[in-house]
């Protein structure tokens, strides 16, 4: 008989010790520790109360290029279990999943609590004990004890010992501390997927609009992250901005969410190209004016702010504009300059980059590389995801690589 103890009742915690019951049949005891009231909090508030479970990308290869930190490792785990396996492991137990235009993924219910449901079900029926309200305040290593080397202390003051412990505690500044004292790396913890709050700027004015396809950049030399856009009222957000703040959620962090920032409204199109079209129009569209013709991608009112912001009256036609008008609309659209000075919420979904260093875990099991008997699933680890599900399909993709491991240790 294994004895398992798995610290979190979260996302990661919860199906690891399914997984692990189901994986490992009988000889496995499992009990979670979740200090909270409520198991799997963050998966009720996820999406927007609809719980973005996974992405409809199957391709390994893709699927790990939405990690800012934790593609290479990623990329083989996804073999073992990737976001096809989700929607059948889900599919066995009643739950459809339905995807969205963008490829997120949510249960056809778009209620998270049927995620929740159908992981509760699950751990009754596997006799999982699930402790709620009960934390774990302290984690010691014991090679030598006959009882199990795991001594964990609880909240209520009771010390129970185990032979492995799964630790599945998200970001939790408190047992990176515990595991560190153990030898483990911790690379600094800072947020990801956030919006971007502007100054000096009445952009902002036009909160609500958005563009398909943008690209957005870091100035002088981050590379561009591309998306729909959206103006709100305090900046910007939409899945450009916040790739944006995953991809530089290091750099943001470092710079204090100072940041001078450049969009191209018009995704790839290139400032020459946007000037050779332009150049077309004032022969193609001699007789029409300017604020009557306009590029497809952009809505009216933004059209509107880049002539105001370049000086170029709306009515005028056409066949009038000046070759510099030209350059300027051109370096407006595709160069526009935008100060940032904070970061901005974003309600529907926020992870942590940083956590255990990858290095210090041996993902083919999620073992420990330095104290054996240690697995790691989720958010601890230093691994994020961009927004769109992603997040989530890492927690079930290590949760069930460390209860395969564990079901056979
Ligand atoms: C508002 C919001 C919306 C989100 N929406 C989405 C989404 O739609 N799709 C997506 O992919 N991702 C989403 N995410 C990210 C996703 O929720 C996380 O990546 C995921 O929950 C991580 O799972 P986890 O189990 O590793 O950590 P958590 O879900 O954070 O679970 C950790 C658990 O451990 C418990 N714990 C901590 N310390 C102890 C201790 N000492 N003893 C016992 N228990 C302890 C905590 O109370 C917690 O319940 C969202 C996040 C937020 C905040």
């Amino acid at each position: 008989m294994i004895r398992l103890a798995v610290l979190g009742g979260g996302a990661a915690g919860c199906f690891a010790a399914i997984q692990s019951k189901e994986l490992g049949k009988e000889n496995i005891q499992i009990t979670i520790y979740e200090k909270s009231k409520e198991p799997l909090s963050k998966v009720k508030i996820s999406g927007g109360g609809r719980c973005n479970v996974t992405h409809h990308l199957f391709e390994p290869e893709d699927l790990s290029k939405r990690y800012p930190r934790g593609e290479k490792e990623l990329r083989w785990a996804f073999e073992s279990f990737g976001p096809e396996d989700t929607i059948e492991w889900f599919r066995k137990r009643g739950v459809d999943l339905k995807a969205e235009a963008d490829g997120r993924m949510f249960p056809i219910s778009d209620n998270s609590q049927t995620i929740i449901d159908c992981f509760l079900d699950e751990i009754k029926k596997k006799n999982i004990n699930l402790n709620l309200e009960l934390g774990v305040s302290s984690v010691f290593f014991e090679p030598d004890s006959v009882n199990g080397k795991f001594r964990l202390l609880l909240e209520n003051g009771k010390e129970v010992h185990y032979d492995s412990i799964l630790i599945a505690t998200g970001s939790n500044r408190k047992v990176w501390g515990w595991m560190e004292a153990l030898g483990h790396r911790i690379i600094a913890p800072v947020p990801s997927l956030f919006t971007l709050a502007l100054e000096n700027t009445n952009i902002t004015d036009l909160t609500g609009l958005s563009v398909p396809l943008a690209n957005i950049r870091i100035l002088p030399k981050g590379k561009p992250q591309t998306g729909p856009l959206l103006i709100t009222h305090w900046g910007l957000s939409g899945p450009a901005a916040l790739r944006l703040s995953a991809w530089e959620a290091r750099h943001f962090a470092e710079t204090d969410y100072k940041a001078d920032l450049e969009v191209n409204w018009i995704g790839s199109v290139t400032f020459n190209e946007l000037e050779t079209l332009f150049s077309d129009y004032k022969s193609i569209h001699k007789a029409v004016k300017i604020i009557n013709k306009r590029l497809d991608s952009i809505p009216s009112r933004l059209w509107e702010w880049f002539l105001a912001q370049t000086n170029i009256s709306g009515d005028k036609r056409w066949s009038d504009i000046s070759k510099q008008e030209i350059r300027s609309l051109s370096e407006m659209i595709t160069r526009s300059r935008f100060q940032m000075k904070a970061k901005g919420v974003f309600k529907e979904e926020f992870v942590t980059a940083g956590g255990i260093s990858r290095k210090d875990i041996d993902f083919s099991t999620m073992q420990s590389k330095v104290v054996k008997g240690i697995y790691f699933a989720g958010e601890v680890i230093d691994v994020d995801g961009i927004t769109g599900g992603f997040n989530f399909q890492n927690a079930w993709t290590t949760a069930t690589i460390a209860a395969k491991a564990i079901s056979i240790s």
